[in-house]
């Protein structure tokens, strides 16, 4: 049934198409990806915005045909944008949820992420990112390890490929045969910090998303890994999909460029990373003064906070969804400090896994 379905699927009014098989969600900021086998069988990328299950479930009913569930869910990274919905899914579709063990501790209620820095600068979706939820979703019962051999569970000619930089744990995936990848947030093809770029939906490669960037040499070396794929497609967390010989000088220039182009000027992590083990976050440099927004940043902010904000809230009240609830008990378990190890325990990663510790105060 699913695979006829899916075979036959067309676009529909919230998806769009990416590749054979492949089609993409867009929840009011962030895409998210329905990935189907050839013989029908499929696996959810992220998990959009919180309140947007419902969404969800409707496309991929449209696309597989109704009462289809997928095999797995995989995650790019854990940010709210991309778990919104990952917990009421998994426990629906009763599917195991797959991520890095180095994102583990912000899916797993055990740390928060590394502040987000709204000194950045770059229009409204910035000076709004203060105001975005970064404390940890739990939802341990159903995370599993991506395969340390680089497999993505449930796809067949998929691997996954460690792009830290963005969040500890970032992966992307990328399929050999048509050379498409699922970049995440490791690199975006919007500029994801201006509030016009939001709306027009101009197709250009840009660094990963700076207000919540916090070690931006791991970043660096991540989309020089992405480059050397030499994609032909590839679909990312904010943006529409990219091609061909557009694409890929367009991702040259990103390796070429990072420091000039993707960092920000000024910045919290700008010089110095966020350091974070296997247990979550370790230090965190000092918060940098955040420039004073002018009248139309902040009129820009509230215009969008207005609307994304009130979709959500409204979804959440109704299903009583328990991000906010969940993430202040395990919140503060583990505080971080500003440039003090609170711990001396040594990371025990598994050398199996690409060593994270590699790509940390990686600095041209
Ligand atoms: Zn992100
Ligand atoms: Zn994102």
């Amino acid at each position: 049934m699913a695979a006829t379905s899916a075979q036959h699927a067309t676009p529909k009014r919230h998806t769009f198409p990416v590749a054979p098989r492949v089609w993409g969600l867009k929840t009011v900021i962030v895409n998210l990806y329905f990935v189907a086998n050839p013989d029908g069988s499929w696996v959810l990328v992220d998990a959009g915005i919180p309140g947007s299950a419902n969404k969800i479930k409707e496309a991929a009913a449209q696309i597989f045909g109704p009462d289809s569930r997928p095999s797995a869910i995989v995650l790019t990274h854990g940010h709210f944008d991309h778990v919104g919905a990952v917990k009421e899914l998994a426990e629906l579709w009763a599917v195991p949820v797959y991520a890095h063990p180095m994102e583990f501790p912000y899916l797993t209620g055990q740390s928060s992420y590394p502040p987000p820095d709204p000194s950045v600068g770059g229009g409204a979706v910035a000076y709004l990112s203060f105001a975005y939820p970064k404390k940890p979703i739990d939802i341990k019962s159903h995370l599993e390890l991506l395969p340390k051999d680089g497999s993505v569970p449930g796809l067949e000619g998929w691997h996954w490929i460690y792009t830290p930089g963005h969040t500890p744990g970032h992966v992307s995936l990328f399929r050999e045969e048509d050379r498409l990848l699922l970049a995440g947030d490791a690199f975006v093809t919007r500029h994801g910090e201006s509030g016009l770029a939001v709306i027009t939906q101009k197709r250009e490669v840009h660094g990963p998303p700076a207000y919540f960037t916090p070690d931006w040499g791991s970043a660096h070396h991540s989309v020089e890994a992405l480059c050397d794929l030499d994609p032909e497609i590839a679909a990312t967390g904010h943006g529409l999909p990219m091609t061909g010989e557009e694409l890929r000088q367009q991702l040259k220039r990103l390796v070429q460029d990072f420091w000039l182009v993707a960092v920000p000027k000024h910045g919290r992590y700008v010089h110095e990373p966020a350091v974070v083990d296997e247990y979550g976050v370790v230090s965190v440099p000092p918060p940098v003064s955040n420039p004073v927004p002018t009248v139309l940043a902040v009129a820009g902010a509230v215009a969008l906070a207005g609307v994304a904000w009130a979709a959500m809230s409204k979804r959440n009240h109704k299903k009583g969804y328990s991000y906010n609830k969940r993430s202040r008990h395990s919140a503060g378990q583990r505080p971080y400090s500003h440039n003090r190890v609170l711990r001396d325990t040594p990371a025990a990663i598994d050398p199996d896994y690409t060593n994270p510790t590699d790509h940390t105060n990686n600095y041209p």
